[in-house]
């Protein structure tokens, strides 16, 4: 179907932060197939894993105990101090999850009518439609209604808002701490906070959905711990599995202990295969010293794009975001997809975002050589970039 507009383009291999194409054409990937080859490609450790458990076992469903489920779930319960969790295959299936475990566990409190998940304006949690009614897009539901109910928006940022739409019909709110497909927004720390205490207050959830912040991309293991806060669930995916399809909902005991057998469930969440990979991944970040190289590399990136916005202020707006999920807000008048669609004709490939920004989602190994090519090719192209013709 088409469901994409895709560029006419076929990569056939890939290696460290470059893909090739079968005439053995070679593009820089700030992409990242969208936040996902956290380790670049055929990374040796992640091609290692995956080819000796290959050699083992696929698939058993959940019928029965997977040792490789046990190991993942333990290193993530360790590494946010959280103590439960459930494996799926995708950021929307994480987030459905993390609805469903937080009315549970409101359910479960003998509070039945706390139903309500707060999401923020800008947000992206996914296409199912349960997703759908939790993405604050409109032209993603046309045509696809009617929406589950339940879901409220409330300005990203504003916690006068957020408290206002508080009260005990409030079961969680769901938030991206770094939003991604928004156009890589920040915001203040102190907002994540203000978060953490108006749940408390009011008896509600707090729902990080680091599908695309998390797994190192944004410098920390999760962008939510710059805040010091701990949510009660997160829900994790892309980058988990460096390009195996897998994600992740950790929660609280409290919270995890709401899902007994029977609640939840899929057939193919957490095979083998997906199960190796993702320890792989969590192998590699965990190593002494390369979140803090990611930090240092992720700051040349950050401060060579704020030297083009100096430079060119008729055309950038604004840098934003934060670590590896970067954005170049583009000024009125120029198109952020136009200047995409121009850099990977220069051979080097981004990924728009919401509000006109261009995002740049290197995997976490690229090269400070890599950083600055990336870095000239944009500059190059935002200086050819022709403005919009006023309609
Ligand atoms: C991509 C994304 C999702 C959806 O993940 P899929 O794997 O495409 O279902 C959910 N939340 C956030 C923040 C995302 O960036």
């Amino acid at each position: 179907m088409k469901t994409y507009g895709r560029a006419d383009l076929a990569f056939v291999r890939g290696e460290g932060s470059w893909l090739v194409t079968e005439d053995g054409t070679r593009y820089l990937d700030c992409a990242s197939g969208i936040a996902v080859n956290t380790l670049g490609h055929s990374h040796p450790a992640l091609v290692a894993a995956l080819k000796a458990q290959a050699d083992q076992l696929w698939h058993t469903s959940n019928l029965y105990r997977i040792p490789g489920q046990e190991r993942v779930a333990k290193k993530l319960a360790a590494l946010t101090g959280l103590d439960q969790v459930y494996f799926c295959n995708s950021g929307a299936e994480a987030n459905e999850a993390a609805v469903k475990i937080a009315r549970r566990a409101a359910f479960e409190k003998g509070e039945p009518e706390r139903t309500t998940i707060l999401c923020a304006t800008g947000s992206f949690h996914g296409r199912t439609l349960g997703m759908l009614a939790a993405t604050d897009k409109q032209s993603n539901r046309t045509g696809f209604g009617p929406m589950p109910e339940g879901f409220a928006h409330v300005t990203f940022g504003n916690l006068n808002a957020l408290r206002a739409a508080m009260g005990p019909h409030v079961a969680a709110i769901m938030i991206e701490p770094v939003q991604g497909e928004g156009g890589a927004r920040d915001t203040h720390e102190d907002y994540l906070r203000g978060v953490r205490s108006a749940a408390d207050e009011f008896g509600s959830l707090v729902i990080a959905d680091e599908v695309q912040s998390g797994i190192g991309r944004t410098g920390t293991l999760f962008a939510y711990e710059a805040s010091g806060i701990r949510p009660d669930i997160i829900a994790v995916a892309k980058g988990l599995g460096g390009g195996f399809p897998v994600g992740a909902v950790i929660a609280s005991e409290e919270v995890g202990n709401a899902m007994t057998p029977g609640t939840h469930g899929s057939t193919f969440a957490g095979n083998p295969l997906a199960m190796a990979v993702a320890e792989a991944v969590l192998e590699e970040l965990s190593k002494p010293g390369f979140l803090e190289d990611v930090r240092r590399r992720a700051a040349l990136l950050c401060d060579a794009l704020e030297t083009i916005a100096t430079r060119h202020p008729d055309r950038i707006s604004e840098v934003r975001g934060r670590g590896f999920l970067r954005g170049v807000r583009i000024a009125e008048g120029f198109d952020a997809g136009a200047i995409v669609a121009a850099m990977r004709d220069a051979r080097l490939l981004t990924a728009p975002a919401g509000e006109n920004t261009v995002r740049f989602l290197p995997p976490l190994i690229i090269s400070e050589d890599e950083i600055k090519r990336a870095a000239d090719i944009f500059e190059t192209t935002l200086v050819a970039a022709q403005p919009e013709m006023d309609t």
